[in-house]
């Protein structure tokens, strides 16, 4: 066996074998400096694999075979039914593969199998299905003005589209990227998080069996300030799309300056859930639970800080506290009845606790969690679900995206003041509200300043919706329709039929 590929047991016994290099022309290669990153099972902190990370060179490389694979006839001039073919094979052919991508997902990010399998595994089938839907529907449209012109409009691709992809959701958010990049004809280099770049490698064996030209999708795994700077600051791609932190996400958006990139960011948040007095109370709390505890909190639109009315407030802390309790299961992200894993990595799981020290220091209720889980046999970067309460709006708890089975609860009095208070912040991802007032849950929906507001639900995703935040939760959106005018331009031509000079 080859340097590039390392034969696996995974902890629920799967066998397979994982590919360690970048994946650039449909091959799998070295990275050219031998830089390699490791790849931590959070669980229990042991090594899994050692993978290729890419530098500038390989970024060059990876670059240039998209590139080329844009201008080949293969990709630009191949019948728009045939790219929907392949694009539905290489679904096809994910969803074959579903339980193995699901161990892979698992292992190194340590989000529970059952979730992997249940969701992120069909999200990202689903979506290049969506996707493939549209390569032969992109349509452009012909605008009269008199019998003295013909004017039309074309929809082209924007070129090669730079990815750089968060280790959240590392298949789903490739799905989100790849399905609406390659249904309107462009090339992609995609950079994995370089905490999870297992399952993300793997693919590509599934895009060369799909039979995608070499250089049309390429992937890379890398640090994000050699790989993915190397990538944002590239002068010969067109476009980068980035999902991950509000702070990364100004710093790519400058590096993207250089040559104008056009670009998508979908960044992070404090995403309000505000339950009025009329709520249905058991609804509210399951809700607001998996709105914050789901994929252990690391979810970029979780509703992270919790605003009940008075009436109701006492009652809704209790029940979400019991709700922890007996549904926020924690330990081995392989056991079925798991409801939340480790933290990604240490860091993270550092930064979870300085919040924690963060609410106690500055005066909030520690009502549950507030440690480390030990469980687990020790190991691994386990936090005990967190629930503060008297909690400020001054304070960082309330303010910062922690990223971590983290709630604050706070209460109020008016329609006024929710509303108020749900906006006082930079962020504008999502927001929740529960109420069984038909008007006054619109009424709220509309005065919220988010890009995505559940009514009586919270983090419900669709492929078929649009994604995305207002304010510094980011710029454009991802999914449905929307999604597609991220990967497009407009190209306008003026057919003169007569009005000539
Ligand atoms: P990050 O934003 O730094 O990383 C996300 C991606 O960007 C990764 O692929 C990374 O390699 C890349 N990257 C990092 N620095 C880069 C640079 N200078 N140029 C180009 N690419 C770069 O996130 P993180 O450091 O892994 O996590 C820190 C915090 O970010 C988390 O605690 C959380 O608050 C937030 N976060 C948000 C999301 C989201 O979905 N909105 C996802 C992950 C993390």
């Amino acid at each position: 066996m080859s340097d590039l590929f390392v034969e696996l047991t995974a902890p629920n016994g799967q066998k397979y074998t994982q590919p360690r290099g970048l994946f650039i022309n449909n091959e799998f290669v070295k990275s050219k400096s031998g830089e390699t990153i490791t790849s931590i099972n959070p669980s229990d902190e042991s090594e899994i694999a050692s993978v290729y990370a890419a530098g500038p060179e390989d970024v060059d490389l990876a670059v240039a075979a998209a590139r080329k694979a844009f201008k080949s006839p293969e990709w630009r001039d191949i019948d728009t039914n045939a790219r929907a073919e392949l694009l539905y094979k290489f679904a096809q052919l994910i969803d074959e593969n579903k339980e193995l991508l699901a161990t892979i997902e698992t292992w190194d990010n340590g989000k529970p199998y059952s979730v992997s399998l249940a969701d992120d595994l069909p999200d990202i089938v689903n979506t290049i299905k969506y996707y493939a839907g549209y390569a032969n529907k992109i349509h452009g449209q012909v605008i009269d003005t008199s019998p003295l012109k013909l004017a039309y409009v074309v929809r082209e691709p924007l070129g090669v589209c730079g990815q750089i992809i968060p280790w959240n959701y590392p298949l789903s958010m490739a799905g989100w990227k790849l399905g609406p990049a390659l249904c309107t004809g462009n090339t992609v280099v995609l950079k994995a998080a370089e905490q999870t770049p297992l399952s993300i490698l793997y693919l590509g064996n599934l895009v060369k069996e799909a039979g995608f030209p070499p250089g049309v999708i390429n992937f890379i795994n890398g640090e994000g300030r050699k790989a993915g700077a190397a990538l944002a600051s590239h002068p010969d791609v067109d476009k980068i799309a980035f999902t991950g932190s509000t702070a990364t996400g100004k710093e790519v958006m400058k590096m993207a300056a250089l040559n104008m990139k056009n670009i998508t960011l979908e960044t992070g948040g404090k995403s309000p859930l505000v339950v009025f007095d009329d709520a249905d109370l058991d609804q509210a709390v399951k809700w607001s639970h998996l709105g914050i505890m789901y994929n252990q909190g690391q979810v970029c639109s979780a509703t992270s800080r919790v605003l009940v009315q008075e009436g109701i407030y006492d009652k809704f802390v209790a029940a979400f506290k019991d709700q922890v309790s007996t549904g926020s299961v924690v330990g081995d992200p392989f056991k079925d009845d798991t409801y939340q894993g480790p933290q990604v990595s240490k860091a993270q799981f550092e930064r979870v606790l300085s919040y924690i020290e963060s609410g106690k220091s500055e005066g909030a209720t520690l009502v549950a969690g507030g440690e480390p889980h030990k469980n687990a046999g020790g190991k691994g970067f386990f936090i005990s679900p967190t629930i503060f309460t008297n909690v400020t709006d001054s304070m960082k708890i309330y303010r910062e995206e922690v990223f971590g089975p983290f709630v604050v609860i706070s209460s109020f009095k008016t329609e006024e003041e929710a509303v108020r208070r749900a906006n006082d912040t930079t962020y504008g991802l999502g927001a929740a509200v529960f109420t069984e007032n038909i008007t006054k849950a619109h009424r709220v929906a509309r005065d919220i300043e988010a890009g995505m507001v559940w009514i009586n639900s919270s983090n419900d995703c669709d492929s078929r919706i649009p994604f995305g935040g207002v304010k510094q939760s980011g710029i454009g959106r991802e999914l449905g329709e929307a999604g597609l005018e991220a990967y497009t331009n407009r190209k306008a031509i003026h057919v003169n039929l007569g009005n000539r000079l």
